[in-house]
Protein backbone atom coordinates (compact mmCIF):
# COMPACT_ATOMS: atom_id res chain seq x y z
CA UNK A 1 0.00 0.00 0.00
CA UNK A 2 2.93 2.30 0.77
CA UNK A 3 3.94 2.40 -2.33
CA UNK A 4 0.89 4.08 -3.92
CA UNK A 5 1.58 7.39 -2.23
CA UNK A 6 1.53 10.04 -5.21
CA UNK A 7 2.01 12.95 -2.35
CA UNK A 8 4.50 14.26 0.06
CA UNK A 9 3.14 17.07 2.26
CA UNK A 10 5.85 18.76 4.74
CA UNK A 11 4.28 20.49 7.33
CA UNK A 12 6.41 23.54 8.46
CA UNK A 13 4.53 25.02 11.88
CA UNK A 14 6.93 28.50 11.69
CA UNK A 15 5.41 32.18 11.35
CA UNK A 16 7.18 35.29 12.06
CA UNK A 17 3.68 36.30 13.50
CA UNK A 18 -0.23 35.38 13.11
CA UNK A 19 -2.19 36.86 10.38
CA UNK A 20 -5.66 37.71 11.58
CA UNK A 21 -7.58 35.05 9.57
CA UNK A 22 -5.73 32.03 10.22
CA UNK A 23 -6.68 29.11 11.74
CA UNK A 24 -3.76 26.60 10.16
CA UNK A 25 -1.44 25.01 13.07
CA UNK A 26 1.42 27.63 13.42
CA UNK A 27 3.02 29.50 15.93
CA UNK A 28 5.41 31.89 16.38
CA UNK A 29 9.31 30.50 15.16
CA UNK A 30 11.35 30.15 17.93
CA UNK A 31 15.40 31.46 17.44
CA UNK A 32 16.41 27.62 17.47
CA UNK A 33 14.62 25.30 14.72
CA UNK A 34 16.97 22.47 15.07
CA UNK A 35 14.65 20.29 17.12
CA UNK A 36 11.71 20.65 14.43
CA UNK A 37 13.69 20.24 11.74
CA UNK A 38 15.39 17.08 13.22
CA UNK A 39 11.79 15.93 14.31
CA UNK A 40 10.69 16.33 10.77
CA UNK A 41 13.40 14.52 9.01
CA UNK A 42 12.90 11.64 11.50
CA UNK A 43 9.62 11.45 10.79
CA UNK A 44 9.95 10.88 7.01
CA UNK A 45 12.75 8.65 7.62
CA UNK A 46 10.68 6.50 9.57
CA UNK A 47 8.45 6.44 7.13
CA UNK A 48 10.07 5.79 4.40
CA UNK A 49 13.18 3.57 5.18
CA UNK A 50 13.29 0.00 3.93
CA UNK A 51 10.19 0.77 1.30
CA UNK A 52 10.73 2.27 -2.59
CA UNK A 53 8.37 5.17 -2.62
CA UNK A 54 8.09 6.79 -5.66
CA UNK A 55 6.57 10.18 -4.43
CA UNK A 56 5.82 12.45 -7.81
CA UNK A 57 4.83 15.70 -5.46
CA UNK A 58 6.28 17.61 -2.28
CA UNK A 59 4.88 20.17 -1.03
CA UNK A 60 6.20 22.22 1.97
CA UNK A 61 3.42 23.92 3.57
CA UNK A 62 2.65 25.56 6.60
CA UNK A 63 3.53 27.91 8.46
CA UNK A 64 5.74 29.51 6.32
CA UNK A 65 8.65 26.62 5.44
CA UNK A 66 11.06 28.89 3.90
CA UNK A 67 11.77 29.93 7.96
CA UNK A 68 13.31 26.56 8.08
CA UNK A 69 17.27 26.25 6.12
CA UNK A 70 17.75 25.74 2.91
CA UNK A 71 20.46 23.34 3.74
CA UNK A 72 17.30 21.36 6.02
CA UNK A 73 14.80 21.27 3.02
CA UNK A 74 17.96 19.75 0.72
CA UNK A 75 18.57 17.26 2.67
CA UNK A 76 14.14 16.35 3.07
CA UNK A 77 13.80 16.93 -0.60
CA UNK A 78 16.86 14.30 -1.48
CA UNK A 79 15.44 11.79 1.00
CA UNK A 80 11.96 12.12 -1.49
CA UNK A 81 13.56 11.96 -4.96
CA UNK A 82 13.61 9.13 -7.48
CA UNK A 83 13.06 9.67 -11.17
CA UNK A 84 9.69 9.92 -10.73
CA UNK A 85 9.67 13.38 -8.13
CA UNK A 86 8.09 15.94 -11.50
CA UNK A 87 6.59 18.82 -8.96
CA UNK A 88 8.81 20.35 -5.68
CA UNK A 89 6.91 22.96 -4.50
CA UNK A 90 7.29 25.32 -1.47
CA UNK A 91 5.25 28.03 -0.02
CA UNK A 92 6.39 31.58 0.91
CA UNK A 93 5.68 34.60 2.77
CA UNK A 94 6.80 38.32 1.34
CA UNK A 95 7.46 39.34 4.91
CA UNK A 96 9.84 36.98 5.79
CA UNK A 97 11.51 37.34 2.29
CA UNK A 98 14.66 39.53 3.64
CA UNK A 99 15.71 36.15 5.46
CA UNK A 100 15.66 33.83 2.63
CA UNK A 101 17.77 32.92 -0.14
CA UNK A 102 15.68 31.73 -2.70
CA UNK A 103 18.28 30.80 -5.31
CA UNK A 104 19.18 28.06 -2.28
CA UNK A 105 16.27 26.63 -2.30
CA UNK A 106 16.04 26.51 -6.12
CA UNK A 107 19.09 24.44 -5.92
CA UNK A 108 17.99 22.40 -2.98
CA UNK A 109 15.56 20.61 -5.20
CA UNK A 110 12.26 23.13 -5.65
CA UNK A 111 11.10 24.52 -9.11
CA UNK A 112 7.86 25.80 -7.81
CA UNK A 113 6.64 28.19 -5.27
CA UNK A 114 3.42 29.91 -3.82
CA UNK A 115 3.62 32.74 -2.32
CA UNK A 116 1.36 34.20 0.19
CA UNK A 117 0.62 37.98 -1.38
CA UNK A 118 -2.97 37.81 -0.85
CA UNK A 119 -3.59 41.75 -1.80
CA UNK A 120 -1.67 44.69 -3.21
CA UNK A 121 -3.56 47.06 -1.53
CA UNK A 122 -1.37 48.15 1.97
CA UNK A 123 -5.05 49.07 3.54
CA UNK A 124 -6.30 45.15 3.34
CA UNK A 125 -3.12 43.62 3.93
CA UNK A 126 -3.23 45.25 7.13
CA UNK A 127 -7.01 44.85 8.01
CA UNK A 128 -5.80 40.76 7.38
CA UNK A 129 -3.20 40.91 9.51
CA UNK A 130 -0.09 40.30 7.07
CA UNK A 131 3.69 41.42 7.85
CA UNK A 132 4.32 43.18 4.54
CA UNK A 133 3.26 45.68 1.98
CA UNK A 134 2.36 45.74 -1.18
CA UNK A 135 5.77 47.00 -2.41
CA UNK A 136 7.64 44.08 -0.32
CA UNK A 137 5.00 41.49 -2.00
CA UNK A 138 6.14 42.83 -5.64
CA UNK A 139 9.98 42.80 -4.61
CA UNK A 140 9.55 39.69 -3.23
CA UNK A 141 8.31 37.96 -6.56
CA UNK A 142 11.08 40.24 -8.51
CA UNK A 143 13.37 38.45 -5.95
CA UNK A 144 12.02 34.71 -6.56
CA UNK A 145 12.04 35.63 -10.49
CA UNK A 146 15.30 36.50 -10.38
CA UNK A 147 16.21 33.89 -8.23
CA UNK A 148 15.78 31.89 -11.21
CA UNK A 149 12.65 30.05 -10.63
CA UNK A 150 10.11 29.86 -13.70
CA UNK A 151 6.95 27.89 -11.86
CA UNK A 152 5.35 30.69 -9.57
CA UNK A 153 2.10 30.62 -8.35
CA UNK A 154 0.59 33.89 -6.19
CA UNK A 155 -1.96 33.52 -3.64
CA UNK A 156 -4.73 36.09 -3.30
CA UNK A 157 -7.53 36.60 -1.53
CA UNK A 158 -10.88 38.47 -1.80
CA UNK A 159 -14.49 38.72 -0.08
CA UNK A 160 -12.67 41.23 2.59
CA UNK A 161 -14.25 43.23 4.75
CA UNK A 162 -14.83 46.61 2.95
CA UNK A 163 -13.74 45.53 -0.23
CA UNK A 164 -15.47 46.62 -3.61
CA UNK A 165 -15.32 44.65 -7.04
CA UNK A 166 -13.14 47.54 -7.82
CA UNK A 167 -10.49 47.10 -4.97
CA UNK A 168 -10.44 43.34 -5.94
CA UNK A 169 -10.43 43.91 -9.79
CA UNK A 170 -6.97 45.97 -9.37
CA UNK A 171 -5.82 42.94 -6.87
CA UNK A 172 -6.13 40.88 -10.16
CA UNK A 173 -4.59 43.30 -12.80
CA UNK A 174 -1.39 43.49 -10.31
CA UNK A 175 -0.97 40.27 -10.34
CA UNK A 176 -1.19 39.84 -13.88
CA UNK A 177 1.72 42.01 -14.05
CA UNK A 178 3.81 39.15 -13.04
CA UNK A 179 2.29 37.16 -15.15
CA UNK A 180 2.13 34.04 -12.49
CA UNK A 181 2.45 30.24 -13.73
CA UNK A 182 -0.81 29.93 -11.35
CA UNK A 183 -2.82 32.12 -9.21
CA UNK A 184 -4.92 30.90 -6.76
CA UNK A 185 -8.02 33.42 -5.83
CA UNK A 186 -9.58 32.61 -2.34
CA UNK A 187 -12.52 33.73 -1.65
CA UNK A 188 -12.10 34.48 2.24
CA UNK A 189 -12.97 32.40 5.52
CA UNK A 190 -14.25 33.54 8.55
CA UNK A 191 -12.34 30.72 11.06
CA UNK A 192 -13.81 30.25 14.66
CA UNK A 193 -11.53 31.45 17.10
CA UNK A 194 -9.21 33.81 14.81
CA UNK A 195 -10.00 37.67 15.14
CA UNK A 196 -11.35 37.81 11.81
CA UNK A 197 -13.57 34.95 12.39
CA UNK A 198 -14.70 35.99 15.43
CA UNK A 199 -15.56 39.48 14.63
CA UNK A 200 -17.46 38.32 11.58
CA UNK A 201 -15.70 40.44 9.42
CA UNK A 202 -16.21 39.61 5.99
CA UNK A 203 -17.95 41.05 2.72
CA UNK A 204 -21.56 40.16 1.52
CA UNK A 205 -22.42 37.24 -0.08
CA UNK A 206 -23.48 39.04 -3.38
CA UNK A 207 -19.99 40.90 -3.12
CA UNK A 208 -18.06 37.95 -2.84
CA UNK A 209 -20.09 35.97 -6.22
CA UNK A 210 -19.47 39.16 -8.13
CA UNK A 211 -16.02 39.02 -6.96
CA UNK A 212 -15.71 35.19 -8.41
CA UNK A 213 -16.64 35.77 -11.64
CA UNK A 214 -14.58 38.73 -12.09
CA UNK A 215 -11.54 36.91 -11.35
CA UNK A 216 -12.64 34.31 -13.73
CA UNK A 217 -13.34 36.75 -16.44
CA UNK A 218 -10.38 38.99 -15.97
CA UNK A 219 -8.23 35.57 -15.62
CA UNK A 220 -9.92 33.61 -18.41
CA UNK A 221 -9.23 36.87 -20.89
CA UNK A 222 -5.75 36.67 -19.66
CA UNK A 223 -5.06 33.09 -21.16
CA UNK A 224 -5.77 31.37 -17.46
CA UNK A 225 -7.38 27.95 -17.32
CA UNK A 226 -9.74 27.94 -14.56
CA UNK A 227 -9.32 24.59 -13.61
CA UNK A 228 -10.64 24.45 -9.61
CA UNK A 229 -12.97 26.48 -8.24
CA UNK A 230 -9.68 28.95 -6.98
CA UNK A 231 -7.21 27.57 -8.96
CA UNK A 232 -5.98 29.24 -12.34
CA UNK A 233 -3.56 27.58 -14.64
CA UNK A 234 -1.41 29.58 -17.72
CA UNK A 235 -1.19 26.63 -19.10
CA UNK A 236 -1.74 23.26 -18.83
CA UNK A 237 1.57 21.95 -17.91
CA UNK A 238 0.96 24.61 -14.76
CA UNK A 239 -1.95 23.05 -13.28
CA UNK A 240 -0.67 22.10 -9.72
CA UNK A 241 0.09 18.60 -9.51
CA UNK A 242 0.05 17.93 -5.79
CA UNK A 243 -3.17 19.79 -5.21
CA UNK A 244 -4.74 17.95 -7.87
CA UNK A 245 -3.90 15.21 -6.14
CA UNK A 246 -6.41 15.93 -3.17
CA UNK A 247 -9.20 16.39 -5.41
CA UNK A 248 -8.77 12.93 -7.23
CA UNK A 249 -8.23 11.53 -3.90
CA UNK A 250 -4.97 10.34 -4.99
CA UNK A 251 -2.72 8.81 -1.71
CA UNK A 252 -0.25 10.89 -0.44
CA UNK A 253 1.79 11.08 3.13
CA UNK A 254 1.80 14.17 5.85
CA UNK A 255 4.59 14.74 8.04
CA UNK A 256 4.47 17.83 10.75
CA UNK A 257 2.29 18.06 12.92
CA UNK A 258 -0.86 18.16 12.70
CA UNK A 259 -0.66 16.73 8.70
CA UNK A 260 -3.16 14.38 7.18
CA UNK A 261 -2.20 11.25 5.27
CA UNK A 262 -4.29 9.25 2.85
CA UNK A 263 -3.63 5.55 1.64
CA UNK A 264 -6.60 5.36 -0.41
CA UNK A 265 -9.02 3.18 2.28
CA UNK A 266 -7.80 5.38 5.19
CA UNK A 267 -7.09 8.81 6.93
CA UNK A 268 -4.21 9.08 9.49
CA UNK A 269 -3.43 12.50 11.24
CA UNK A 270 -0.65 13.70 13.32
CA UNK A 271 -0.70 15.33 16.55
CA UNK A 272 -1.24 19.15 16.45
CA UNK A 273 1.36 19.99 19.51
CA UNK A 274 4.37 21.09 18.89
CA UNK A 275 6.29 19.78 21.42
CA UNK A 276 4.30 16.41 21.50
CA UNK A 277 5.16 15.85 18.23
CA UNK A 278 8.89 16.48 18.64
CA UNK A 279 8.65 14.47 22.05
CA UNK A 280 7.40 11.28 19.85
CA UNK A 281 9.99 11.40 17.24
CA UNK A 282 12.71 11.73 19.72
CA UNK A 283 10.92 8.34 22.24
CA UNK A 284 11.16 6.78 18.44
CA UNK A 285 7.57 6.60 17.68
CA UNK A 286 5.72 8.13 14.82
CA UNK A 287 3.94 11.00 16.08
CA UNK A 288 0.00 9.95 14.87
CA UNK A 289 -2.92 10.50 16.71
CA UNK A 290 -5.84 8.58 15.23
CA UNK A 291 -7.00 7.33 12.33
CA UNK A 292 -9.70 6.03 10.32
CA UNK A 293 -10.78 3.48 7.74
CA UNK A 294 -13.26 4.92 5.14
CA UNK A 295 -16.60 2.85 4.03
CA UNK A 296 -17.75 3.04 0.25
CA UNK A 297 -19.99 5.44 1.49
CA UNK A 298 -17.12 7.64 3.00
CA UNK A 299 -15.57 7.51 -0.41
CA UNK A 300 -18.62 7.66 -2.66
CA UNK A 301 -19.54 11.45 -0.70
CA UNK A 302 -15.80 12.14 -1.33
CA UNK A 303 -16.09 11.98 -4.46
CA UNK A 304 -19.02 13.90 -4.89
CA UNK A 305 -17.68 16.30 -2.32
CA UNK A 306 -14.27 17.03 -4.26
CA UNK A 307 -15.21 16.27 -7.95
CA UNK A 308 -17.39 19.44 -8.20
CA UNK A 309 -14.99 21.63 -7.22
CA UNK A 310 -12.59 21.31 -10.15
CA UNK A 311 -12.93 20.73 -13.75
CA UNK A 312 -12.04 16.58 -13.53
CA UNK A 313 -15.31 16.18 -12.19
CA UNK A 314 -17.03 13.45 -10.93
CA UNK A 315 -16.63 9.81 -12.22
CA UNK A 316 -19.65 7.69 -12.20
CA UNK A 317 -17.46 4.72 -13.41
CA UNK A 318 -15.86 5.33 -10.07
CA UNK A 319 -18.90 5.47 -7.86
CA UNK A 320 -20.26 2.31 -9.46
CA UNK A 321 -16.84 0.64 -8.17
CA UNK A 322 -17.69 2.04 -4.64
CA UNK A 323 -21.01 0.45 -5.19
CA UNK A 324 -23.24 3.37 -5.89
CA UNK A 325 -24.91 4.39 -9.09
CA UNK A 326 -25.93 8.35 -9.96
CA UNK A 327 -28.85 9.17 -12.52
CA UNK A 328 -27.30 12.72 -13.47
CA UNK A 329 -30.53 13.67 -15.02
CA UNK A 330 -31.53 16.63 -12.62
CA UNK A 331 -27.67 17.39 -12.15
CA UNK A 332 -27.45 18.00 -15.75
CA UNK A 333 -31.33 20.16 -15.36
CA UNK A 334 -28.94 22.60 -13.30
CA UNK A 335 -26.85 23.41 -16.10
CA UNK A 336 -24.39 23.42 -13.65
CA UNK A 337 -22.42 20.26 -15.11
CA UNK A 338 -22.24 19.10 -18.30
CA UNK A 339 -21.59 15.19 -19.20
CA UNK A 340 -18.28 14.07 -21.45
CA UNK A 341 -18.62 10.33 -21.34
CA UNK A 342 -18.85 8.81 -17.84
CA UNK A 343 -17.63 12.61 -16.19
CA UNK A 344 -19.97 15.57 -14.51
CA UNK A 345 -18.05 18.31 -15.24
CA UNK A 346 -18.90 21.25 -13.66
CA UNK A 347 -18.63 25.05 -15.57
CA UNK A 348 -17.42 28.08 -13.72
CA UNK A 349 -20.65 28.93 -12.00
CA UNK A 350 -21.11 24.59 -10.81
CA UNK A 351 -17.24 25.50 -8.98
CA UNK A 352 -19.30 27.91 -7.20
CA UNK A 353 -22.23 25.46 -6.31
CA UNK A 354 -20.26 22.53 -6.09
CA UNK A 355 -21.29 22.22 -2.62
CA UNK A 356 -24.84 22.39 -3.47
CA UNK A 357 -24.20 20.16 -6.46
CA UNK A 358 -22.56 17.46 -4.11
CA UNK A 359 -25.53 17.71 -1.52
CA UNK A 360 -28.57 17.20 -4.36
CA UNK A 361 -26.02 14.34 -6.07
CA UNK A 362 -26.32 12.47 -2.34
CA UNK A 363 -29.63 12.47 -2.37
CA UNK A 364 -29.78 10.96 -5.86
CA UNK A 365 -27.62 8.33 -5.24
CA UNK A 366 -28.52 4.75 -4.96
CA UNK A 367 -27.10 1.91 -4.30
CA UNK A 368 -25.60 -0.28 -7.49
CA UNK A 369 -24.59 -3.72 -5.34
CA UNK A 370 -24.17 -4.70 -1.45
S1 LIG B 1 1.71 33.39 7.01
FE1 LIG B 1 0.16 31.85 6.42
S2 LIG B 1 0.32 30.19 7.93
FE2 LIG B 1 1.41 32.00 8.76
S3 LIG B 1 -0.09 33.03 10.05
FE3 LIG B 1 -0.21 33.99 8.03
S4 LIG B 1 -1.79 32.83 6.88
FE4 LIG B 1 -1.21 31.62 8.71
Amino acid sequence: MQNSYAGLYVHAPFCISKCSYCAFNSVIKPVDTSGMCSALSSELYRRINNSHLQFQTFYAGGGTPTLLPPEFWAGLVNMAVTESLKEVTIETNPASADAVDYHSLLQAGFNRISVGVQSFNDKYLHLLGRRHSADEAGNTLRQISNSGFRNISIDLMYGLPGQTPEDHRTDVEQTLRFAPQHISAYDLTLEPGTPMGDRGEKASEDICTDMYHQTDDLLMANGYIHYEVSSYALEEKYRSVHNSSYWNRTPYMGIGPSAHSFTGTSRSWNVSNISQYESALLRGELPVESSEELTHENAAHEILALGFRNTGGVDLDELERYGFRLDPAELLQTGLVSRTGNLLVPDAEGMLFADFLALKASELLTVSRV
